[in-house]
């Protein structure tokens, strides 16, 4: 029970790698708000975990659903102990295909949503005086580039540039920021990528999800289990000397 008697929020929690998360979490004794632009998926997620979870609807890439998601959790819990940093859009297009519109979604919902969600729950937190965990979700996609995915990649780019200077910022009140860098992770995610490889590099339906698979050094893609023990020990009190730091979690593709 690492994390007993914490109180966690999770965004985009409804499915996937959130969903994982707050499973684990809960597993370590924590409640966790499961907050989601979904909020069905959400709520069926929040019933299959119990009473230690509650569904909030919330999208990242607007204030005011950021500032109602974030009251309502702490109205429920009491406080916010620990925040992932989870919600993201994934986007692909030819750089001369990139729409700006797309651009600019991106980026309010995987890095504006990041920030200003972190922001509302750090501030929330520096009043509480108790410290606090936040951990981002990053991607190797944010530590090189790919020739058809430019603007998710600088979104996750992003992403580790401002884990450092929120946690250098914000270590002062007793609250660690970091960052979480999956490689390839399987899940409904994969259904788009995979749609849009078939697209662009004329692959059959299943076959760039095979390639990278099998391009991973352990022989395998991720799934969401593979990324809950990094998640659960940065939010844990075994962290509390880490620092804006960006762990890959990945099977080995950074180095590959
Ligand atoms: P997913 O698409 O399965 O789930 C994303 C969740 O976010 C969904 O429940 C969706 O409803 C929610 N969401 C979308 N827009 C939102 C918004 N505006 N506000 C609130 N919620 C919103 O994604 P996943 O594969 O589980 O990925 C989770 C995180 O891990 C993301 O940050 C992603 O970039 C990162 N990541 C994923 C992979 C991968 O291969 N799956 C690899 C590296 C990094």
């Amino acid at each position: 029970m690492r994390l007993a008697d914490k109180s966690a929020m999770i965004t985009g929690a409804a499915r996937g790698i959130g969903r994982a998360f707050a499973e684990a979490y809960i597993r370590q004794g924590a409640r966790v708000a499961i907050a989601d632009i979904d909020l069905a998926n959400a709520r069926a997620a929040a019933a299959e975990l119990g009473d230690a979870a509650i569904a909030v609807h919330m999208d990242v890439s607007q204030q005011e659903s950021i500032d109602r998601g974030v009251g309502d959790t702490v109205a429920a819990f009491g406080g916010i102990d620990i925040l992932v940093n989870n919600a993201a859009i994934f986007t692909a297009a030819p750089i001369v295909e990139i729409d700006r519109a797309d651009y600019q979604r991106t980026f309010d919902i995987n890095v504006s949503g990041t920030l200003f969600t972190l922001q509302a729950v750090a501030r929330h937190m520096v009043e509480r005086g108790n410290g606090g965990k936040i951990i981002n979700m990053a991607s190797q996609a944010g530590r090189r580039g790919e020739p058809l995915v430019a603007v998710y990649c600088a979104s996750k780019a992003a992403i580790i540039s401002l884990t450092q200077s929120a946690a250098l910022n914000l270590i002062a009140h007793g609250i660690n920021v970091n960052a979480i860098s999956p490689g390839v992770v399987d899940g409904e995610h994969w259904d788009g990528v995979d749609a849009f490889f078939a697209k662009y590099e004329n692959k059959a339906s299943g076959q760039k999800k095979r390639e990278v698979g099998e391009a991973v050094p352990y022989g395998r893609m991720g799934t969401a289990e593979d990324l809950c023990g990094m998640a659960v020990f940065l939010a844990s009190a075994d962290a509390d000397y880490i620092v804006g730091q960006t762990y890959n979690v990945d099977g080995g593709q950074w180095l590959s």
